[in-house]
């Protein structure tokens, strides 16, 4: 199969022909659809990063694609055809979580992430995902959307570590794909006021279409701005942006007895100051990933229509223009969502 190849930091993936991944006996083979590219990928290809790539490695965890393929132990269970979004994420089955059936990201501490440097990704024409990642897409989900659930499921994972109340007022730090994605079940689940903070006008345009209220100048006073706006104050700031700094003027601008929730996944040191944190008893709410039944809530609702997706995606590429796109994107960019289709 044809594959995006990570193969060292500062150098630009390859294309190149690998050979075929063959399932085993609890995984699919899926023919990939579409991928999309994650700011955490160009994470990890940094050199600074603590998420170390191996040469050779694969990424793309954001992806849908067609049942192609049957491990013997799932024989019956599947279709070939069938179409799936890819949780990418494969459970040891052993471990103290796994026996116990939590499911949550992060919690099997033999989990190969896929797409994540311990199992290939989806940033080629195959893929294995395990047989209870294979989340299938009703015929109103398209391919393109599919590749969505993922960084949506992101977001709504965000909100509900959140436990936002009915009528909060939200602040959303960055309206790339996971601050839309935060805004987006914010606004769903029950805000009142989802403010967005964000420079760039074409994302401050898509982030009102996912339900974002206002949007305020992130060079001026933050609070300020939404007590203007709100009458009070931000309940929940999300940080969606993960770069050195901003954890703490957050802090610096919150109100007393606010939530922080950091869905940016900044990967350089960072300080804050915690006698602010202290005196304003404010909270700091660190969230990672979803769990399977986030990815099930999303596609039913994409399914139904209740929330339209598809404006997250600026820029379409196919796998031999991704190398370039990926490495656009480590420059500031208007672009949301790349998509790569196969
Ligand atoms: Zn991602
Ligand atoms: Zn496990």
């Amino acid at each position: 199969m044809r594959a995006a190849v990570f193969k060292a930091a500062g150098r630009p993936l390859e294309i190149e022909t690998i050979a075929d991944p063959v399932p085993e006996a609890h995984q699919l083979l899926l023919k990939v659809h579409h991928c999309g590219i994650c700011g955490s990928d160009l994470h990890m290809t940094e050199s600074h990063s603590i998420s170390q790539l191996p040469s050779g490695a694969v990424m793309g965890h954001e992806f849908s694609g067609e049942i192609v393929g049957i491990g013997t132990a799932l024989k019956g269970k599947f279709k070939e055809g069938q179409r799936v979004a890819g949780f990418p994420y494969i459970q040891c089955g052993v471990c103290a979580a796994c026996v116990r059936g939590d499911t949550t990201f992060g919690a099997c501490t033999g989990a190969k992430g896929v797409g994540l440097g311990q199992h290939h990704g989806a940033y080629a024409e195959l893929v294995t995902i395990g047989g209870n990642g294979a989340h299938l897409l009703p015929d109103s989900v398209s391919f393109e959307e599919g590749a969505l659930v993922e960084p949506l499921c992101v977001g709504l994972h965000a909100v509900d570590m959140a436990r936002m109340e009915r009528g909060a007022t939200v602040l959303v730090i960055g309206a790339g794909p996971v601050g839309l994605s935060v805004i987006l079940w914010a606004r769903f689940l029950g805000a009142r006021h989802v403010i967005v903070s964000e420079m760039a006008e074409n994302r401050r345009e898509t982030a009102a279409r996912f339900g974002a209220t206002d949007a305020i100048d992130p060079k001026k006073p933050l609070t300020p701005q939404v007590e203007a706006i709100a009458g009070k104050g931000p309940d929940l700031i999300f940080e969606c942006v993960g770069v050195p700094g901003v954890l703490n003027s957050l802090m610096m601008e919150a109100p007393r007895g606010a939530k922080i929730v950091v869905a940016g996944v900044c990967q350089q040191m960072d300080s804050i100051l915690p006698v602010i944190g202290i005196v304003k008893e404010l909270t700091l709410q660190f969230v990672l990933g979803y769990r399977p039944a986030d990815f099930d809530y999303v596609i039913e609702m994409i399914a139904k229509d209740r929330v339209d997706v598809a404006h997250m995606i600026t820029d379409r590429v196919t796998i031999d223009q991704l190398p370039a796109a990926f490495e656009a994107l480590r420059k500031p960019t208007t672009q949301c969502k790349v998509m790569v289709g196969f």
